[in-house]
Formats: C-alpha cells, sequence, structure tokens
C-alpha cells in the first residue's frame, strides 16, 4: 500500500508536493492535538481571536507571491486567477475576524408573563473540533470559507485537502503558525491523503465536519458521520442558470456569462452552464457570447484566458455531455468533441439541448456552457429550477430582475452579474437538494460552527412559585382559567 502521494502541475505533469497518505491512527492523533488546543483557542475569546486571524492575513498578504504561484502551479489556474482567489479569501477571513463578537456574543431573550422574574439569554458555544474536506477547484478560497469561520467561532480546525492540492493546504496551514508563533499546535492543522484519509476524518472524534466536494461524495460522508451522531455542512455541486429576459443589457450579459461559464476551465461550483435566454434577444445574445469567446484560449502560458483541466478524469466527463447532447440534437455554437483535449478544452457552447440531457441535467464542471430559448420568464424559471441540483444562478434584466431571482430555487442569485454573492463576505453560501444544506460564509456561517445554549436566570422569587411541588392548591384551580385568558381568546 502506498504511503505517500504526489500532487502535480495539471499543465506539464511536474511534481509539485510529496505527501505522507495518513490513516485512521495518524488522524486520530492529529484531532487529540486539536482537542488540547481547544482550550487555548476559546480562551483567548472573539478579541484574542480576531488579533490571531488579522495576524495571519496579513501574513499571507505580505507573502501573496509565494502562495499565488503555489495556487497556479498546483491547481493550474493562471496566476492573476490564483491571485483574486487570495483577495477573496483574506476579505473573508477579515470579515470573520472583525464580526464574529458582534454576531456570536450572548444574545438577550424576552421572557413571557409566567417567566417575568427570569432574565433570558442564549450563548453561542463552539462544537470544539471542526474537520474540514476540501476539493481541488478554490483550492484555499472554498475551504477557507470554512475554515476562517469555524476559527472565528472558537473552534479548532483539522483540514483534509484534495489530494491534488495538499501543498496549498499546507501552506495555509504554515501562514497561520508562523503568524502566531506563541499558539499551541493544534489550532488549524492539515492532514493529507486521499479520499480514505478523508473518511478517518468522519471517524477521528470531531465534533463537526464541514464538507465541499461532489453529491456522491457528500452523501457517503454524511453516512459515515451518521454512525458518530457527527453534524455535519455540505456543499456540494451545482448546475447554475443564467436567465437573460428580453429587456437585458445584452452585451454585458454576454461578458459576464462567458466569464461564469469559462472561467477557472468551468471547474467553479458556482460557475454558470446553463443559460435561458428570451426568443425576442435570443439572436442578439448569441451573436453577443460568439464576439465575447473569440480570442478566449486555455493554456498555460501568461495571458491565457484559463488553465488545464485540474484532475484529467474530468476531461472524459466534459466529452460524454457535450457528446450526448449533440447526439441528442444540440447544435454547437461554438466548438464541439474537437475542443477538448486531455488537458485542455477550448470553450463549446451548445445550442438548445434537450432538457433531459446529460449536458442539462448534471454537473459538467468544464468551460462548456448550454443555450436554451425561451418563450417567457415563467418558461425560463420552471427550466432552471427542474433540476435536482440548487446552488446559485444569475438574472440578467433591467427590471424584475429582483422578483425573477427570489423564484430560483437556489441558495443564491446575482443579478446583472455573476458569482456576486462569492466575493460580498456578509452573505451565507450554500445549496438546497443535490447541492447540500447548511451555510458558510456570513454571520450564518458562523453560527453554523457554533450550537446555542439557552439560559434561563432567576432574578427574584415570585409570591407563588408554578415550578414547585408545593404549588398552592389555588394555584392549580386556578390554572384552566389562566389557560382561557391568556391563549384562548
Ligand atoms: P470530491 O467529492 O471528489 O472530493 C472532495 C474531497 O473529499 C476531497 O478532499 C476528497 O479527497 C475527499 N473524499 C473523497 N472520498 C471521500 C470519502 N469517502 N470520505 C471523505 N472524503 C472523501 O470533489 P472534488 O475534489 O472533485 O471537487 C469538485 C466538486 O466540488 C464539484 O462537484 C464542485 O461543484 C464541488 N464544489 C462545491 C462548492 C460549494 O461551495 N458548494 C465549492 C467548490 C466545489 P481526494 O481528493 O483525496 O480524493
Amino acid at each position: 500500500m502506498d504511503t505517500e502521494l504526489q500532487s502535480f502541475d495539471p499543465a506539464t505533469d511536474e511534481v509539485v508536493a510529496v505527501v505522507p497518505i495518513m490513516g485512521l491512527t495518524e488522524v486520530t492523533e492529529v484531532v487529540r492535538q486539536a482537542h488540547e488546543a481547544s482550550s487555548w483557542w476559546r480562551a483567548k475569546g472573539f478579541k484574542g481571536r480576531r488579533a490571531r486571524l488579522l495576524a495571519w492575513r496579513r501574513y499571507m498578504a505580505q507573502h501573496a507571491v509565494e502562495i499565488i504561484d503555489l495556487i497556479h502551479r498546483e491547481n493550474g489556474k493562471p496566476r492573476p486567477d490564483a491571485a483574486l482567489e487570495l483577495m477573496l479569501s483574506l476579505e473573508h477571513i477579515a470579515w470573520t475576524a472583525k464580526n464574529a463578537a458582534k454576531i456570536l456574543g450572548p444574545e438577550k431573550r424576552r421572557t413571557g408573563l409566567l417567566t417575568a422574574n427570569f432574565a433570558a439569554r442564549v450563548d453561542h458555544l463552539p462544537f470544539g473540533v471542526v474537520g474540514v474536506i476540501g476539493p481541488w477547484n478554490y483550492p484555499l478560497y472554498t475551504p477557507n470559507g470554512s475554515i476562517a469561520t469555524a476559527l472565528a467561532s472558537g473552534n479548532t480546525v483539522v483540514f483534509k485537502p484534495s489530494e491534488y492540492t495538499p501543498a496549498v493546504a499546507q501552506w495555509y496551514a504554515d501562514a497561520f503558525a508562523t503568524a502566531n508563533p506563541e499558539a499551541p499546535q493544534g489550532i488549524l492543522s492539515i492532514v493529507t491523503g486521499d479520499g480514505g484519509t478523508g473518511r478517518a476524518l468522519c471517524d477521528a472524534g470531531v465534533h463537526k465536519l464541514a464538507f465541499t466536494g461532489s453529491t456522491a461524495t457528500g452523501k457517503a460522508v454524511m453516512a459515515a458521520c451518521a454512525t458518530n451522531l457527527v453534524p455535519v455542512v455540505l456543499e456540494l455541486g451545482g448546475k447554475d442558470a443564467a436567465i437573460v429576459t428580453a429587456d437585458a443589457d445584452i452585451d454585458a450579459a454576454a461578458e459576464s456569462i462567458a466569464f461564469g461559464a469559462m472561467g477557472n476551465a468551468g471547474q467553479t461550483c458556482v460557475g454558470i452552464e446553463r443559460v435561458y435566454v428570451d426568443r425576442e434577444v435570443r439572436d442578439q445574445f448569441v451573436a453577443a457570447l460568439e464576439r465575447e469567446l473569440a480570442d478566449i484560449r486555455p493554456g498555460e502560458r501568461e495571458g491565457s484566458s484559463y488553465g488545464p483541466m485540474t484532475m484529467p478524469s474530468q476531461a472524459e466527463v466534459v466529452r460524454n455531455h457535450v457528446r450526448a447532447a449533440i447526439n441528442d440534437g444540440a447544435a454547437p455554437l461554438i466548438g464541439g468533441l474537437a475542443s477538448i483535449g486531455d488537458r485542455f478544452i477550448s470553450p463549446v457552447v451548445l445550442l438548445d439541448p434537450p432538457h433531459n440531457s446529460a449536458a442539462i441535467q448534471q454537473e459538467t464542471f468544464g468551460p462548456t456552457l448550454t443555450v436554451t430559448t425561451v418563450e417567457s420568464v415563467d418558461d425560463a424559471v420552471a427550466q432552471a429550477n427542474d433540476v435536482a441540483l440548487g446552488l446559485g444562478g444569475a438574472v440578467f434584466a433591467k427590471r424584475h430582475g429582483a422578483d425573477i431571482a427570489r423564484r430560483l430555487d437556489t441558495g443564491q442569485v446575482s443579478i446583472n452579474s455573476v458569482l456576486g454573492f462569492a466575493a460580498i463576505a456578509s452573505l451565507p453560501l450554500g445549496g438546497r437538494g443535490d447541492s447540500g444544506f447548511g451555510r458558510i460564509h456570513g454571520p450564518e456561517g458562523l453560527r453554523e460552527f457554533t450550537r446555542p445554549r439557552a439560559l434561563a436566570i432567576e432574578r427574584f422569587a415570585l409570591p407563588v412559585n408554578l415550578l414547585s411541588l408545593r404549588r398552592p392548591e389555588w394555584v392549580d384551580r386556578l390554572l384552566p382559567r389562566l389557560i382561557g385568558w391568556l391563549h384562548g381568546r
């Protein structure tokens, strides 16, 4: 059995890192250290944690070139895209560090008439140790969404990165330790390996598990966590749709949708994979999209629009979806099967595949886009919602954008933009259906990594104590009348 695995530059096959494959024994030991570090981290309080999270963020910003280069080499995306990923990650760390106290501090609650002698409050307590399992497509930004919120909420974290991007994860955890030299080992730790290591993390004694990855693996993780009643938050795949209405700014919509579909080689959970465009503006939109994508090229050189497929096997999924759509009757507008190489895939746009085609129903996770002509907004909304995945979406409209967005059955929607919600640190992120449940980012993300504890504090004794075995008989006789008076009117 292999004891080590290598990560590679997906453009050149050059080895980037060699890391151990950790099994249950090693993972359990790392989780034990995280338990030990918990009381130190919790005792720092919101103020102490804020200072340390901001020191970490400052360190990463000061060493940006290093991590941008590592993301570029291990994931394959162009350096400017890696820089954008770092920038968004730092925004999220800053927001959670600065807002945790306000959102998670003790909350006063009102009491009722019968409990007027009580004060009531809710404390938001950390779980203890949070396990995080992450994917490779945004090796920093995606796990950071869970890690930063879990840390700011007072948990320690054990992070299992994808086997394709362990070096980025190690750099990220080392940055925390270097920026906070007095912190004990175990505040943020990495366990490396393959799917078996992720499975081991579910069994290693964590108090909550945040998983980001495919729907199939998410189900396996939830089943594994059920054995020990470990609660999970699942951020899974997407099949996001953009709706383009007759009154939309067509050129702006085409520019945004081209980015949302092809950026990061389409390997974005909230990337745009489907467009529903009103028949009235369909030809205009298609022409604008052709102009937008005319000189978009993948490659490894500086200036390439996007990089290679990070995970080689994904090219086969993309090929299957494109082939099936064409066989089903879709017309290729841009590219086709010939656009799909082993590492690099040029943009593919397919017109009007049937609704049951894999290219419409399943996550493709490549630089492809379907464009479907619709007769009305109702038609667009119905088709956009009729898939099992419900992560994000976009609406392009001058009027009624918000009304249409409210009808999309997804966790988040951008209006007249794509992916805007992922860049706003105060907004929650999460899905419905096969895209998972629970939320990371924003106040909802901070609360996701805490458990509420109710406190009822008796401030003074009432002449009659209802919560007593020595209740006078006349009070017991009065109770039914009191019920009628309080609730029966
Ligand atoms: P996978 O589901 O293949 O893997 C995700 C993580 O789970 C990896 O670290 C993987 O390890 C690990 N893993 C694999 N098997 C198991 C197991 N049995 N138990 C525990 N952990 C396991 O997803 P990808 O890495 O391919 O990521 C792409 C997917 O992630 C896409 O579907 C994308 O939509 C989704 N995603 C969702 C986001 C969201 O916010 N909703 C954000 C970003 C991506 P290893 O790699 O070593 O096998």
